[in-house]
């Protein structure tokens, strides 16, 4: 019979270029005074994986530094932050108001999760902050926006909403997602609560499902931290090892997307049987002053654009379109192309849908970093197909 007993890592690691992968979910203490030392903070180290782990810790630090502050938490996913974000900031009985153009399973959570937890969760259009503020009740806890809206890509009235929830002692959440660190820095515009989807484009390889969410206030990070350990919304240390290392290329990966986004926006607008584009970083957007003031030259990867709105042009547009990943996600290194109304915003009525601007030949692309000729040639060949078909 074999003893089973635990090695030791061997010495000699520790000037490994690379981060080391360390999945151990247990860490052992070297006494019970040092366990001790360690759950009263006087020591650092880890106990339980779900409680912290190093792949986490070093993660997490990077999107700290990028995001410009201290207490950030990785989560299994992006919904685990923002679940996370709303659960510690409302309790029974409050409201929390969101943006009406969120994520789709965020939209969810308001809708379907938080009413049956006794939080009341209405939304609002965030580019309008005079409705912010009607939205407004005495019980509102928190609000949360993204800056560009999906698939719309309007852009949210930050500054005023920010200037609203604090009058208000209203925490002000940003789901900083689409725009990422590189385009804002939500807490320098007076937000409360940061948080992201890693999954996407810091992420960059579809290969992870991880999120991340910080509070400025020391109280509140520590009680997102607790609620995330309890809750078990806690990441695996192989997806934080994935995502630290697309992080090294994170600059690299956003520019080149923009600035291919920025190239596909301009031909689309030139291009016959394109009824419709949007982009922030173009001067026909209906938000570009807001955009130009809350993010500069930095307006990001994604494009929706529309041909004609019927189902034939949608299904002729996605065949001829050839080497393109027809794909609901985003923020991919490549480019992926999505349909709304069947994919993100499905669960919708057509009315309601259209009141959002989202119609049959609806499309919003995630512009990847390929060479943008590819990108070109793609999308002039697939808008061609659908304009034969609509
Ligand atoms: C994808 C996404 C989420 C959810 O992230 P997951 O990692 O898929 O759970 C939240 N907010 C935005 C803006 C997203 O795009």
């Amino acid at each position: 019979m074999t003893t089973v007993r635990r090695t030791p890592w061997p010495a000699g690691t520790e000037r490994a270029l690379g981060t080391p992968l360390q999945p151990s979910v247990v860490y052992g203490a070297e006494s019970p005074d040092a366990l001790d030392a360690l759950y009263e903070g006087r020591a650092e180290g880890f106990t339980y994986a779900r409680e912290g782990h190093p792949n986490a810790a070093v993660l997490g630090a990077k999107i700290n530094a990028m995001e410009g502050c201290t207490d950030g938490i990785v989560t299994g996913s992006g919904m685990a932050a923002v679940t996370l974000a709303l659960l510690a900031l409302a309790k029974s009985g409050d409201h929390v108001l969101g943006g009406n153009q969120l994520y789709g399973r965020s939209l969810r959570l308001f809708s379907d999760e938080l009413p049956r937890l006794g939080i009341a969760a209405s939304t609002v259009d965030a580019t309008d902050a005079g409705a912010v503020a009607a939205a407004l009740r005495p019980e509102t806890r928190a609000i949360l926006i993204e800056v560009v809206s999906n698939p719309g890509l309007r852009i949210a009235d930050l500054d005023a909403i920010a200037e609203l929830a604090k009058a208000r002692g209203i925490a002000l959440i940003v789901d900083n997602t689409f725009t990422t660190p590189r385009a804002i820095h939500p807490f320098e515009h007076g937000a409360d609560v940061v948080l992201h989807s890693v999954t996407k484009l810091m992420a960059g390889h579809s290969d992870v499902t991880l999120g991340w969410a910080a509070a400025r206030d020391t109280v509140l990070a520590e009680r997102m931290r607790v609620l995330a350990v309890t809750m078990g919304l806690t990441p695996s240390p192989f997806d934080c090892w994935l995502a630290e290392r697309g992080l090294y290329t994170f600059d690299l990966r956003y520019d080149r997307a923009e600035e291919n986004a920025r190239a596909l926006a301009d031909m689309l607008a030139e291009t016959q049987g394109v009824r419709r584009v949007l982009y922030p970083g173009r001067p026909d957007h209906p938000d570009a002053g807001r955009a130009r003031q809350l993010l500069g030259a930095r307006t990001g990867n994604m494009v929706t654009f529309d041909v004609d709105d019927s189902r034939a042009a949608a299904n002729a547009l996605v065949r001829a379109a050839e080497g393109l990943a027809f794909a609901p996600t985003l923020g991919d290194v490549a480019t992926t192309l999505s349909h709304p109304a069947t994919s993100s915003h499905r669960a919708l009525s057509p009315e309601a849908r259209r009141a959002l601007g989202i119609g049959e030949g609806t499309f919003r692309v995630s512009v990847g970093v390929e060479p943008f000729e590819i990108i070109g040639e793609t999308f002039a060949r697939a808008v061609s197909a659908a304009r034969g078909a609509g």
